[in-house]
């Protein structure tokens, strides 16, 4: 039987099989022997139904057409992918005090994934007049590019719902990104027309949000496609991400092209045409900066991952001379 990994919770998965039912699974040994293989939100599986027996196995993972994937937050060297096979990022980012710089590492993280990108800014009633909130529409539209749609919304505004529920088409997949308490949770149970996520308290104090649930669920939206909302989700610490990044950034990126060196690193050589760029006021310092911080991440999370792969296959030939001269 095959079926969609439809919630992730604390308990087994859930997936919706092709006819429509739902079965909890638990991952077939044989799948998670070894290596930390485990299905993901959007994942689809093979799954089979041994007699007797309470739950499904997941015997396969089928290859991912998309993945979302973050540096494990727990360790500095390896992968975690958060969703799988879905057809666009949603980035949710609020209108009023709207951080460029994690919206900058939202877009990589959301470009790297191959997958559509739009960014929805949220609370657009907390905006002090409306030519404040058309003012961030603005700036967050132009540090995203022209293929990225910005949907201004409001939980109260059902015509701003409508255009969210637009960027998510019957048949498709969305994944919902964006800090603790943003609005995701509001905004996914606007869409299905139901409380299918618990809103969360906001601290007046530090303006955190308080999730009662780490849950990953796959809703559906009536008349429209599916969205996984991605509660809980803290650190966004960048895995390979250089075409991520050369999306997200095809400002610098078509700048960098015209640079004396193609190695150039755009920090102090000549006939760097990214730094006159900067000279000239065409591109903003603070631009430069964050692409560089953002290349100089991933250039550190690569050196480590081969630091450590080369200390693992050291160990494993430190063992095997070990064995043979104790023979
Ligand atoms: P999440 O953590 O991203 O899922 O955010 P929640 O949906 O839990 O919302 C966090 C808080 O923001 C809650 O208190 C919501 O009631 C509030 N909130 C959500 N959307 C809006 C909005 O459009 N306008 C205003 N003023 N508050 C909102
Ligand atoms: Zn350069």
């Amino acid at each position: 039987m095959r079926g969609t990994v439809i919630k992730l919770d604390r308990g087994f998965p859930l997936v919706q099989l092709e006819d429509g039912s739902e079965l909890r699974c638990e991952h077939a040994t044989a799948l998670v022997k070894g290596e930390k293989v485990r299905a993901v939100i959007g994942d689809v599986v093979d799954v089979s139904l041994p007699e007797e027996h309470d739950k499904g196995i997941i015997e396969a993972i089928e290859p991912r057409t998309t993945a979302f994937v973050r540096k494990d937050p727990a360790e500095r060297t390896t992968a975690q992918v958060l969703a799988a096979n879905f057809d666009s990022v949603i980035i949710a980012e609020p209108i009023v005090n709207l951080n460029i710089k994690r919206l900058e590492r939202e877009l990589v993280l959301a470009h790297e994934t191959g997958a559509r990108v739009a960014i929805v800014l949220t609370k657009a009633d907390l905006a002090s007049s409306p030519d404040e909130a058309e003012a961030v529409r603005k700036s967050a539209a132009d540090l995203a590019g022209r293929d990225v749609p910005v949907v201004v919304m409001s939980v109260g505004d059902e015509e701003s719902i409508a255009c969210v529920r637009a960027l998510v088409p019957k048949g498709e997949v969305a994944v919902l990104i964006g800090k603790s308490g943003v609005g995701k949770s509001s905004l996914v149970n606007l869409l299905a027309g139901a409380d299918v996520q618990s809103i969360g308290d906001v601290r007046a104090s530090d303006g955190k949000g308080r999730h009662t649930t780490v849950d990953r669920v796959m809703v559906e939206i009536p008349d429209a496609g599916r969205v996984v909302d991605m509660p809980g989700i803290r650190g966004l610490g960048l895995w390979d991400s250089d075409t991520g990044i050369d999306v997200a950034f095809t400002d610098v990126a078509e700048l960098a092209e015209q640079c004396r060196f193609r190695d150039c690193k755009h920090t102090d050589e000549p006939g760097c045409a990214v730094l006159a760029a900067v000279e000239s006021g065409e591109l903003a310092q603070a631009r430069l900066d964050s692409y560089r911080s953002l290349v100089a991440e991933v250039e550190t999370t690569r050196k480590r991952r081969d630091e450590a792969r080369h200390m693992r296959g050291e160990k494993a030939s430190d063992r095997k001379r070990q064995k043979r001269k104790g023979r």
